[in-house]
């Protein structure tokens, strides 16, 4: 195991939802530390960029909607093992079936709406990462 940055997002559910600072508790005492964090609202074109990915999928448009309905909390973190650990600590993608102690279980409340994003592997994160924040912040 080594230290490892990952990307996630504090999707627009639960930031509408006052639920910012809850999460980023659950997230630092989890042991992330967070190297960089923004907030801010996703034009239409950058949210089909970042989750281009899907764009073939039935629910694109609809996750599109979705991640530009209101504001969201990217964060860089940093932790061991922190792509697979924050992917453990946030739940499975359906928040309805998601364990009452993950961070979907808790604020999360369908397939589409489950609070948090996650990065799911070290070559997306480097994207992920590249996506949101700049060398100036992220270089440590
Ligand atoms: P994320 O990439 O946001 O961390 P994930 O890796 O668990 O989530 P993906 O398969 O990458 O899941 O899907 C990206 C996002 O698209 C999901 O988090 C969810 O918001 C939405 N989504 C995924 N599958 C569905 C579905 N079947 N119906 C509606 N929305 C979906
Ligand atoms: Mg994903």
């Amino acid at each position: 195991m080594a230290i490892e940055r990952t990307l996630t997002i504090i999707k627009p559910d639960a930031a509408g939802a006052s639920h910012i600072g809850e999460i980023i508790t659950e997230l630092e005492r989890a042991g992330f530390h967070i190297l960089a964090m923004r907030k801010m609202h996703l034009s239409r074109a950058q949210a089909e960029g970042f989750y281009a990915v899907h764009r073939d999928r039935p629910f694109f448009e609809s996750l599109v909607t979705f991640m530009t309905e209101g504001e969201i909390v990217p964060m860089a973190l940093e932790r061991e093992n922190a792509i697979s650990a924050l992917r453990e600590l946030m739940g499975p993608t359906n928040a309805s079936e998601a364990p009452a102690g993950t961070i979907r279980g808790k604020f999360g409340t369908s397939i589409e709406r489950n609070a948090i994003h996650g990065s799911d592997a070290p070559e997306t994160a480097a994207v992920e990462l590249a996506f949101f924040f700049s060398r100036l912040e992220l270089d440590r």
